[in-house]
């Protein structure tokens, strides 16, 4: 524990100073890259609707997937379809609702007992709408598999209706659990794991690859929890309570992280290596 700073992880402002990583990064057969997009690739905006993938984020998605090395993954809590069309990125893995959705190209498969929680998420979805029609800024979003309330444009006092409601709706529905985000609420099947489930079924696909996760919200966790020791989980932000071994400051850190990964494997891969 260092004196004086609170127990986080140390901060990754310079990436220069962090040779044991880039070792790591360098040495390993292969990188499974796994990523959180909003927070993370994405800045947060008041509206999760008009999310984008930042420029530089998109040119480290594309300099990684291109390697052959690397296996890009992104893991969120979006719907598949949703995650997709806002990633756009050849050869990119997508992992969505918080990976019950998983398309690695070849094939596209959603968790069989998600599937059947199908009504339940129909039934709360129908009910959260009647009820919190009217509560200014609140989006109750279908999204197949899960159902989110987002409440970042609700003003305060607001708040703790919109919670209640999600609280009732999920302890009235069979098959369901209620889950947090950053301003965001969510029913999702009952069924055990979260972005842990989507990294270890990754990971069992890729098993030789250096496992790494790189996220910004508490749902990411879960994923940091599942790497195994060697593994590098890189948060975004500055929470405190974090199983991170590392930190960047916001989503542009994370891109230049994210292109110092594709430096480094570029110069292990470089000339002479073959590849
Ligand atoms: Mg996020």
């Amino acid at each position: 524990m260092s004196d004086g700073i609170a127990d986080g992880p140390p901060a990754l402002t310079h990436l220069e100073p962090h040779p044991a990583l880039g070792n790591r990064l360098a040495s390993a057969p292969g990188i499974l890259c796994c990523l959180d997009f909003d927070g993370t690739l994405a800045p947060i905006v008041e509206d999760p609707a008009d999310a984008e993938l930042l420029p530089a984020a998109r040119a480290a998605l594309e300099r990684l997937a291109g390697d052959p090395t690397v296996t890009v993954a992104v893991v969120s809590g979006r719907s598949l379809a949703d995650l997709r069309e806002r990633v756009d990125v050849a050869d990119v893995v997508h992992a969505g609702n918080h990976g019950l959705e998983l398309d690695e190209g070849s094939a596209s498969t959603v968790d069989p007992e998600a599937v059947a929680r199908r009504p339940a998420v129909e039934a709360a979805v129908a009910r959260l709408r009647a009820e919190l029609d009217g509560v200014p800024g609140c989006i109750v979003e279908d999204k197949g598999v899960t159902a989110s309330v987002h409440y970042r444009r609700t003003p305060d006092e607001h708040v703790p209706t919109v919670r209640e409601a999600a609280r009732e709706a999920a302890a009235a529905t069979d098959g369901l659990r209620l889950t947090e985000g950053k301003r965001v609420l969510e029913l999702r099947p009952d069924v055990p794991g979260g972005k842990d489930r989507a990294v270890r079924r990754l990971r069992e696909h890729h098993p030789d690859a250096l496992p790494l996760f790189v996220g910004d919200d508490v749902t990411d966790e879960d994923a940091f929890r599942a790497l195994p020791t060697e593994g590098v989980a890189v948060l975004v932000g500055d929470r405190e309570d974090t199983a991170a071994s590392i930190r960047v400051p916001a989503p542009d850190d994370a891109a230049a992280f994210l292109h110092w990964v594709a430096d480094v494997r570029a110069d292990a891969d470089g000339p002479g290596a073959g590849t």
